[in-house]
């Protein structure tokens, strides 16, 4: 099941379920007691989902939209927390990063945690924005994004999984001049619309295995990246389990896991974005992340 977060043709934030031809159930118009955001269905937990799934059977025309016709949000708009990010989680996205600084291949003993702020948060289908006089070494990155439900704390890595609600697609959109020049991340992933999100939130239940799904990336058709989520050097369970160890995980909190290689900062000679580029992530299973680049000053 795929959920999406959509305006309809009042402009008002709707929760919606895509179905295979390509329409989007209203599901609020089928049960009007039906969560009023991606956040609120993902709070009312199992019972929630299986409202979902007795609307999916009884939607009638009048609740349906072809999707051409309805603006697709980011799946959580506006998440509750900032986004949580693994750096460095692909190995060969380690060796290329090495190779492009010319040091030494040093791979990471546990996840290395960063995070970006909410208000970066996009959608699909819309511009992701740089400002020439903030970054010149703007950049791209594929991630399998996912999303808590259960949540809790000190998570066992045996129980993870249970505590997940589905899966998203994230570029986690990157000032690499940033990222250096404060000796941090967290600035250089956080600036407004450099967190795309989409296009929908898969259900785990349709997800046989998250970690073995390919993920690629192409910037104007030129495929950039390539991959599977097999490849992560710390799996979801590890991460979920490191990561509540001590620090509750809420329902829609968002985990981006990291990115495999072939971005554009280790590219030789690197390749950055510019206005008009239009990147696009493709995760099996989940579906097409779709940004245009534009540049704002
Ligand atoms: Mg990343």
């Amino acid at each position: 099941m795929k959920f999406v977060s959509f305006e309809d043709p009042a402009q008002r934030e709707r929760v919606g379920m895509l179905d295979a031809e390509r329409s989007v159930i209203d599901c609020q118009a089928v049960e009007q007691d039906f969560p009023a955001s991606m956040l609120d269905l993902i709070r009312a937990g199992d019972g929630g989902f299986a409202q979902a799934l007795r609307i999916s059977t009884q939607a009638s025309p009048s609740a349906r939209y072809d999707l051409c016709n309805v603006k697709l949000l980011a799946p959580i708009p506006r998440p509750s927390k900032n986004v949580f990010c693994v750096g460095r989680n692909y190995k060969d996205h380690v060796d290329e990063g090495h190779r492009a600084r010319g040091t030494q291949v040093a791979y990471p003993e546990a996840p290395q945690f960063f995070t970006k702020a909410s208000t970066a948060v996009v959608g699909p289908d819309v511009a992701t924005w740089y400002d020439s006089k903030v970054t010149q070494m703007y950049d791209y990155e594929a991630e399998l994004g996912v999303i808590i439900g259960r949540g809790g704390k000190s998570i066992s890595e045996q129980s993870a999984l249970d505590a997940i609600f589905g899966y998203t697609i994230i570029n986690d959109f990157t000032a690499r001049d940033l990222q250096r020049h404060h000796g941090q991340w967290f600035k250089g992933k956080s600036l407004d619309r450099s967190c795309a999100m989409g296009p929908c939130i898969v259900h785990k239940s349709a997800i046989a295995n998250p970690q073995d799904l390919a993920i690629e990336l192409s910037v104007n058709g030129e495929p950039r990246q390539a991959s599977r989520t097999s490849r992560m050097i710390f799996n979801i369970p590890r991460i979920i389990s490191e990561l509540s160890l001590g620090m509750t995980l809420e329902p829609g909190d968002v985990i981006a896991t990291g990115t495999p290689q072939g971005v554009g900062f280790a590219m030789e000679p690197p390749q950055f974005l510019a206005d008009g580029d239009e990147v696009v992530i493709t995760v099996e299973g989940i579906g097409e992340l779709r940004n245009r680049v534009d540049q704002v000053s």
